[in-house]
């Protein structure tokens, strides 16, 4: 069921990021189509897979890297901080960011909506890159409008230690985990269209070999 793949890594969207704007910058296709190939990083994998947590770690040892805070209209989790780890936003609001276009890509998961807003690409276009963390609705949605963008899926070891660090992680109802994992099923069969695939078993190796991918030393 989980293939090993060339390469495998893990991490979290607690990235502390310096506040975002929620104003939404008028940023075109086509800007966003100039963004160099090596300054946007799509980062993918099921829920629990590590992505969080390998992505802070690229983000402490490139610290130009910048990281894309989603829009959510999931509930806060404890300890999550409006505008740093989501822009939290109702029903109607994120509808209304929709309407506008505002959205370089959207999607349901899990009974939630998630996006990723245009002006997010827009601040970090002139630093050192920018990591979008997103399921795979959105990275097709994005590999469509932005092919020269970098695609990485991120694979836990076996479908068991994806369950384990779902539930070792305290945050979901256990049927909000079920949920998750029935996505996952999903969203691991769909990892060879990834151009890179880092398998999260060994934290430091699976960071290292995102750190070679990004800094284009990846074969
Ligand atoms: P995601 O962002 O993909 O939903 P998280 O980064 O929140 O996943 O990680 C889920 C859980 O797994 C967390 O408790 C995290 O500490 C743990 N974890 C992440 N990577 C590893 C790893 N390589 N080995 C063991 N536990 C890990
Ligand atoms: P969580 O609720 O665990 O924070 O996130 C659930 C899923 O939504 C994860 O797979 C996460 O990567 C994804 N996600 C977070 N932000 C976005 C986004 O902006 N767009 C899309 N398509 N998915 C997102």
């Amino acid at each position: 069921m989980l293939e090993p793949a060339q390469t495998r890594s893990h991490s979290s969207r607690r990235d502390r990021n310096p506040a975002a704007s929620l104003s939404c910058a008028d940023v075109t296709h086509s800007e966003i189509a100039d963004t160099p190939r090596s300054r946007v990083f799509v980062i993918t994998g099921p829920s629990g897979v590590g992505k969080g947590t390998v992505i802070t770690r690229l983000r402490e040892m490139r610290p130009n890297l910048g990281l894309s805070v989603s829009a959510t209209t999931r509930a806060p989790r404890a300890g999550e901080v409006d505008g740093v780890d989501y822009h939290f936003l109702g029903q109607e609001q994120f509808a209304e960011h929709v309407a506008a276009g505002d959205f370089a890509e959207h999607a349901e998961y899990s009974g939630n909506r998630y996006g990723t807003l245009r002006s997010e690409l827009e601040r970090h276009h002139e630093t050192g890159g920018v990591v979008l963390e997103i399921e795979l609705q959105g990275a097709r949605q994005i590999r469509a409008a932005m092919p020269e963008a970098t695609q990485i899926f991120i694979a836990p070891p076996s479908a068991e230690t994806l369950r384990e660090r779902l539930t070792g992680r305290g945050t979901d109802s256990a049927g909000d985990i079920e949920r998750r994992l029935a996505v996952a099923e999903g969203e691991l069969a769909a990892q060879n269209e990834f151009e890179h695939v880092v398998v999260n078993d060994d934290l430091e190796l699976a960071v290292r070999q995102l750190d070679a991918i990004v800094g284009g030393r990846d074969g």
